[in-house]
């Protein structure tokens, strides 16, 4: 297994991609928008190079790793060689059937297609395709060139042979891989949105301000972050589609969303991604400010 196909250079892809090259294998980045695979091979050129400064890389190393990924928006001609391919796509599941099936199609019949969705069903992915026993869950972690561990998630008719290989390769990437079954949310984001999202209606209820909430959390549990800090850079998009799976798929109201956390993805304050979620995010600098919005 040496040729990867990476789908979507958004946040995940782009580190995807990164982890990949830098261990070896040669890595196609494909994603719809030319500007998105600009942005992330600045991305990738940025933390090598921080690895380089870390001593954790040559500048050698870097400079082959970067010439081992290649950038594409024409998907069905980019696959046609892989043998994995890792779809790290916008978190929406007919998008996601759409790219499964294109994939299905035009990639070889031993490729292995992954997804890195964060909820969305393996089992309902692999039925757009002929090939459900070569259809798996490959779950990294944000942001994936530091975060150790790979959910591995097992679909219905996914087979064993496929998963011992998914395990092998996340070992060779330097990660733990973890087995999970395929419902909804997986693990890590079935614990941990409803934590985010009570942390949203703590807010929406007044029970304490987006600094304050994120103290406790950071302060009183030892957690690195504040859970709205982390929802602003998980992406607060893919944290509403995230609990709306949750919600649908075990029909529970203690999974709906906040309508908080609606309006701000309704009004496209995303978080990181798009400079203001709730913090403010400037280009350059390192201090978190808490948005305007929530300063009323
Ligand atoms: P993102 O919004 O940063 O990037 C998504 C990218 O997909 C964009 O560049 C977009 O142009 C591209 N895209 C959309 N349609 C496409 C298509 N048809 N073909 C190719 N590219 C297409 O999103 P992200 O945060 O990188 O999330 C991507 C996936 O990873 C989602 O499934 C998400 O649930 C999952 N994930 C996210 C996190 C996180 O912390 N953000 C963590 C783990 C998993």
């Amino acid at each position: 297994m040496q040729e990867i196909a990476v789908i979507g250079s958004g946040q995940m892809g782009n580190g995807i991609a990164h982890v990949f090259a830098q261990n070896g294998y040669t890595v196609s980045l494909i994603d719809i928008q030319q500007s998105a695979l600009d942005k992330a091979m600045e991305t990738i050129g940025k933390n090598l190079d921080r690895q380089v400064g870390k001593g954790v890389l040559t500048e050698t190393e870097k400079a082959a790793a970067l010439g081992r990924i290649t950038t594409h928006t024409d998907m069905k001609a980019a696959v046609k060689n892989a043998d994995l391919v890792i779809e790290a796509a916008t978190e929406n599941i007919d998008l996601k059937l759409k790219i499964f099936g294109d994939l299905d199609a035009a990639c070889k019949p031993a490729c292995i297609l992954a997804s890195n969705t964060s909820s969305i069903s393996i089992t309902k992915i692999a039925s757009v395709t002929q090939r459900g026993d070569k259809v798996i869950g490959m779950h990294f972690m944000n942001p994936v060139p530091v975060m150790k561990l790979v959910e591995v998630i097992r679909g219905y008719n996914t087979s064993v042979e496929v998963t011992k290989e998914i395990f092998e390769i996340s070992k060779k990437l330097g990660k733990s891989p973890v087995e999970v079954n395929d419902y909804p949310g997986f693990i890590a984001n079935r614990i941990l949105m409803p934590m985010i999202n009570e942390a949203i209606y703590s807010l929406y209820e007044g029970v304490a301000g987006v600094d304050e909430i994120d103290t406790v959390m950071k302060l009183g549990m030892a957690h690195p972050m504040g859970p709205l800090q982390l929802a602003d850079f998980i992406g607060l998009d893919t944290c509403l589609s995230i609990l709306r799976v949750l919600h649908d798929g075990f029909g529970n109201p203690k999974y709906a969303p906040c309508p908080l956390l609606v309006n701000m993805v309704t009004s496209r304050n995303l978080g990181v991604k798009t400079g203001e979620g709730f913090y403010k995010y400037t280009k350059g600098s390192k201090d978190i400010v808490v948005a305007d919005y929530f300063k009323k």
